[in-house]
């Protein structure tokens, strides 16, 4: 296992992982890179990091960074928003940037200004509040970083006999994500930034299988200038001998967080998932053991999300994929703005057509020069 920090102990703080003579450092040492490379950061944080920071800006040509199917919002389903609005007898909560997420019929602030009980929490457990009061069902999306809280909630809720709680999950792996991207053949990518946050749970080993199976590396990155800047020139040094590193291992110890994928695995169990571009991947996601299905809001209400009804000019499928940039949509910045979004990745704070909109409209290529010549 192999720690990578190319400026070791120079970076103790948050203020020398922002120090501008060390960004120039290693700016100039990946202008010197010529061999063309493709990275995709997975996480939505990175992808707004980037472009807050302006990273993508400094790099030479010869890199290219494209955006993942990171940003649990833009990964979820219509159908989903649509199975949330269905259910009229009960208190909806959801995390706040899926309240404009449109569905096939509106979005959820549309049905809430038409009545219907939708509030915005900022945890599980302050839906699980709400529901000691009221027949309350909690919108449970998310990647291995949010699935362990939600598990403790559901576990709370059945020990203290919260019978007017469930969950409407829409729970996703990561891995398989990438597994799935690396076997479609749609796009190139020659190694990952891989997201810190769902690292600091699984740890490295489930990303072997990229460079065992595919060839390509990986490296657990935070979310600071020199973290992003750094691991870019790792996964170049190891092109040829790809590897999982770990670059931030001050938040993330490679065997990441047993207790969390304990509770995770005590209270959830693998099955399909439908993701929004990629589609159905098996075992990439996760449903209620049979022990906590009286909390499952799918079986409670009667709800099946299957397939699903997506915006035909929206491209966050293939702007998920890392098949085209978002500005390559065509109705990115006309018909698609934060204002007006026509899909998840111009709603969300972690979507790429956000970040692409609100950092890096001012530079970026002009149409018919994107990823894939698309
Ligand atoms: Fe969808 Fe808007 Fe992004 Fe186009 S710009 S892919 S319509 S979210």
């Amino acid at each position: 296992m192999r720690h990578s920090n190319c400026f070791g102990n120079a970076m103790e703080t948050t203020k020398n992982f922002r120090d501008p003579d060390l960004v120039k450092k290693i700016v100039g040492k990946l202008r010197e890179n010529k061999r063309p490379i493709r990275i995709m950061e997975v996480c939505g944080t990175h992808t707004m990091a980037i472009g807050k920071w302006g990273l993508r800006k400094m790099l030479p040509e010869s890199i290219e960074l494209i955006s993942g199917p990171g940003c649990p919002v833009c990964v979820t389903p219509a159908s989903f928003i649509d199975a949330l609005m269905a259910i009229e007898s009960a208190t909806v909560c959801v995390f706040g940037d899926l309240m404009r997420v449109p569905g096939s019929s509106g979005t959820l602030e549309d049905a809430r200004s038409r009545g219907h009980d939708v509030r915005i929490v900022y945890s599980p457990m302050q839906a699980l509040e709400i529901a000691k009061e009221r027949e309350t069902v909690f919108s449970a999306i998310g990647f291995e970083t949010t699935i362990p809280g939600i598990a403790h909630t559901i576990e709370t809720a059945r020990k203290q006999g919260i019978d007017n709680f469930s969950a409407l999950t829409s729970l996703k792996a990561i891995p398989l994500a990438l597994n799935a991207l690396l076997t479609s053949d749609e796009v190139r990518i020659d190694g990952f930034i891989l997201p810190g946050h769902v690292c600091a749970v699984l740890g490295m080993e489930p990303f072997r299988f990229l460079p065992e199976r595919f060839a390509v590396g990986g490296v657990i990155t935070g979310f600071e200038p020199l973290d992003i800047l750094c691991s870019i020139q790792r996964l170049i040094e190891t092109r040829d001998a790809p590897e999982i590193a770990n670059n931030y291992a001050r938040v993330v110890s490679d065997n990441g967080n047993p207790h969390a994928r304990a509770m995770i695995d005590h209270v959830l169990e693998p099955a399909e998932a439908l993701w929004r571009g990629l589609g159905v991947i098996q075992d990439s996601g996760y449903v209620l053991r049979k022990e906590y299905q009286p909390f499952d809001a799918a079986i409670r209400y009667g709800i099946a999300i299957t397939g699903t009804k997506e915006n035909p000019g929206c491209r966050c499928g293939d702007v998920l994929k890392g098949i085209i940039k978002p500005d390559h949509c065509g109705l990115f910045a006309t018909a698609c703005t934060p204002a007006n979004p026509i899909g998840p990745c111009m709603v969300s704070s972690e979507g790429s057509c956000a970040a692409y909109y609100r950092y890096e409209r001012s530079y970026l290529p002009q149409a018919g020069e994107g990823v894939n010549g698309l």
